[in-house]
């Protein structure tokens, strides 16, 4: 079992808006991040100046270009929606549950990652080697990508870096347009020679020097039917009942991220769709039809549960520690662990605080380095922990603080 990370949360310093959905997770391997590979990753995570006509697909260069143009407004809905939507969605859900003060926080994190949608915009900038010839009915074609980074460089000063990376591409003409086949990148191992510094074939391309890019791999996702979108209203009056208010509403609001994920999908597939070959195009309908009918299932699959409820005996406040088990798109189950704390208001139990489990010890509180013990397998005190066999990271807790 292991609990999420919680990076990217902690990083945010707002409230926890999303504790039981997949959020962009930078420690995460690739395929592990559904936002990296449904979306950023299946398309190409691309923004630069206008290009071209988006609608001019008479060769292959200029096709290549209205793509990347569509494919540019695209990429600005998709972080829009991770980082405005995704906590929109959850404000929404806790309003009627949450403490002012809670929801305040929710408005703030709002306004911040409003101005944080511009600021994230890549930059980057197509080079095409010679044109080729297009006399055919089929092309392929080399260019290079140069992607521009902002850095941070000694004494504070912001540098931009400059990074170049060759792409493969092979076009059809089909009805008299231009539609990509198939797409390539540069191993970034061996920068697309094939060959290793040794002169070996490249290991991780196997000297082939390009790799496959991720179109068309769309990876498996929970899938809600329609009635688990709605809200349901739950009693507050008891710390049991407001706890399962909660766990309710957590679960729609989770349904309407992945329902997020869904049209955001479903979107790039009618979008992309005049850019793509037949074939490829039919490869991916197949693809989406085949993840909407598991996702049903999987989402059907998820469960939620509390652990304990403690209530304070002066009646001010209740902690209690929920957790979720959702299918990954790995296909394994992954357990996400949450302290939430209700104040006592007008009788009711508000929802004040959710304090996410801690990544160190996994929501255990006990050191990760000596199990506790305070002592190593040499019996001197525990470095980690001083020797109090507590998690230095939670301090003991279990859950991290997160504001
Ligand atoms: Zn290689
Ligand atoms: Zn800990
Ligand atoms: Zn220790």
């Amino acid at each position: 079992m292991s609990t999420r990370r919680h990076g990217d949360r902690l990083a945010a310093r707002g409230p926890v808006v999303y504790p039981f959905a997949p959020m962009p997770d930078r420690r995460s391997r690739p395929p592990a991040n559904l936002l990296a590979a449904v979306l950023l990753g299946v398309f190409l995570g691309a923004t630069a100046p206008a290009l071209g006509d988006e609608s001019d697909r008479s060769s292959p260069q200029a096709a290549y270009r209205a793509f990347l143009e569509v494919d540019r407004r695209y990429q600005r809905q998709v972080r829009e929606f991770l980082l405005v939507g995704v906590v929109e969605i959850h404000r929404d859900a806790f309003a009627s549950m949450a403490t002012p003060s809670r929801l305040a926080k929710f408005d703030a994190l709002i306004r911040r990652r409003k101005e944080q949608v511009g600021e994230r915009e890549p930059r980057w900038e197509v080079e095409f080697d010679a044109a080729p010839a297009a006399g055919g009915e089929s092309v392929t074609f080399d260019l290079a990508r140069v992607h521009f980074r902002k850095v941070l460089a000694p004494g504070g000063r912001v540098r931009e870096t400059a990074s170049r990376r060759k792409e493969r591409l092979t076009y059809v003409r089909e009805d008299g347009e231009w539609r990509i086949q198939n797409r390539t990148l540069a191993c970034l191992a061996c920068a697309g020679t094939g060959k290793s510094e040794s002169g070996d074939p490249c290991y991780d391309c196997a000297g082939a020097g390009y790799v496959e890019d991720r179109f068309g791999r769309i990876p498996g996702l929970p899938l809600p039917p329609r009635e688990a979108l709605e809200l349901v209203e739950g009693e507050l009056t008891t710390a049991e009942t407001a706890v399962r208010a909660y766990l309710v509403r957590s679960q729609v609001a989770y349904a309407r991220v992945m329902e997020g994920y869904a049209q955001l999908i479903g979107q790039a597939l009618e979008d992309f769709h005049p850019f793509f070959s037949a074939e490829v195009n039919g490869r991916l309908s197949a693809r989406w039809t085949e993840v909407q009918e598991g996702g049903r299932e999987a989402f059907a699959g998820i469960r939620t549960d509390f652990d304990k409820i403690d209530e304070e005996p002066d009646g001010s406040r209740v902690r209690a520690t929920v957790w979720a088990r959702r299918p990954t798109v790995e296909g394994e189950t992954r357990d996400e662990r949450l302290r939430l704390q209700f104040v006592a208001t007008e009788g009711e139990w508000r929802l004040d605080r959710e304090d996410p489990a801690c990544d160190a010890c996994e929501a255990a509180g006990v050191c990760p380095r000596c199990s506790g013990i305070g002592k190593n397998a040499e019996g001197e005190t525990c470095l980690f922990c001083r020797g109090d066999g507590r998690c230095r990271t939670c301090r003991g807790e279990g859950y991290v603080n997160e504001e």
